[in-house]
């Protein structure tokens, strides 16, 4: 049944109520929008590794939550105050495919740092809010998501398949982000440490970028097959003594795990780089060496989600590159949106790469 006011159907949303709660679905009329926002209709999310994190208790959200955040939809509706534009400046309208950043900064927040929006005061993300009333469309696992007025979204060719084109918005963004920070890659020795989705994404764009040899690290057998498929030179279990691989000029960090983050600067050649993104959980602090970090004319640099341009160019990316790597296959298994909980439980028993939820 068409609601008279929205013309849209009533939604469905999938509620996580906190760690060992039955997910809650409930249905929602389209609330209309608010000026400069976006109707969306979710047609992919895939189960970020914070959201699993998030479901076995070991990141905390609101008591009441629509959880995902790598999320691609077909815009429904734009509100007249919308440029009509997407974030690259191209015409969008009802019925394109579009991704959409991960974070909105409200309008009238400046960023503490032009370069880095995703750590403005009072900041909005997608999958990480409260859900109650008619304020339900802000995350991945429902039928609807509506994008705030300064949304920084990108029309995506409906080529891409949906799987792969749902994890633009965290997994890719996030990875271009480490490739930034990290500065040249072309001719660089790089080692990544993690055979999820970042440490392959990584894998792929530093191959892109002209690395001169790149390895791979991780204890999964099983995920460390990928690695030559997306353009790894080597994959290694972590040893238990002497390093095994050339020294690095750049380590990138995918696991958080200090082991790896500590065996990852012992990795560093003169004049190295450690780029860490895995670190999104409490662990043990990382025991540093600093006259090893002097010596050695050694950096570490952190980054916490990504900003506009590293979203431009993750799109970009995958735009360019999805038939040339198997990105497609990373999400291993894939489930309706009344199967959530059944697609959580086996992402968290079985750990593949990326679980889809078809909305
Ligand atoms: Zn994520």
């Amino acid at each position: 049944m068409q609601d008279p006011l929205s013309g849209f159907p009533p939604g469905k949303a999938a509620i996580f109520n906190g760690k060992g709660q039955p997910f809650e679905f409930i249905t929602r009329q389209v609330p209309p929008l608010r000026p400069g926002e976006i109707l969306v209709k979710t047609l992919y999310t895939t189960l970020c590794g914070s959201d699993i994190h998030t479901y076995c208790g070991r990141r905390l959200e609101p008591p009441q939550v629509v959880l995902g955040h790598e999320i691609v939809g077909e815009i429904l509706r734009i509100d007249a105050a919308h440029s009509h534009r997407d974030f690259g400046g191209n015409p969008i309208g009802p019925g394109d495919t579009v991704t959409w950043s991960i974070f909105s900064v409200p309008a009238g927040v400046t960023a503490p740092r032009p370069d880095m929006p995703q750590k403005s005061d009072q900041l909005f993300k997608y999958g990480h809010v409260l859900a109650e009333g008619n304020d339900v469309f802000n995350g991945g696992l429902a039928d609807y998501c509506i994008l705030r007025s300064n949304t920084a979204l990108i029309k995506i060719s409906s080529y891409i398949p949906l799987p792969v084109a749902a994890t633009i918005s965290c997994a890719h963004s996030t990875v271009m982000g480490a490739l930034r920070i990290a500065g040249e890659i072309a001719g660089k020795k790089t080692l990544v440490f993690g055979a999820g989705l970042l440490g392959l994404s990584c894998i792929a764009m530093c191959r892109e970028a002209g690395a001169s040899w790149i390895g791979l690290v991780d204890p999964d057998a099983g995920r460390l097959k990928w690695g030559e498929q997306f353009g790894a030179d080597h994959a290694y279990t972590p040893p238990k003594n002497e390093l095994p691989w050339p020294e690095a000029d750049i380590v990138f960090d995918m696991t958080g795990s200090p082991e790896a983050m500590k065996m990852g600067i012992d990795s560093l050649a003169l004049g190295g780089s450690a780029i860490w993104i895995g670190a999104v959980f409490p662990a043990e602090p990382v025991p540093v060496d600093a006259q090893k970090i002097v010596r050695k004319l050694l950096q570490i640099r952190g980054l916490h989600n990504y900003n506009y341009e590293d979203f431009v160019n993750a799109a970009a990316f995958i735009e360019n590159h999805y038939r040339k790597y198997p990105f497609e296959d990373l999400v291993e298994k894939e489930y309706p949106l009344d199967k959530v909980e059944e697609a959580f439980v086996f992402a968290s028993e079985h750990k593949p790469v990326r679980v889809g939820i078809k909305i």
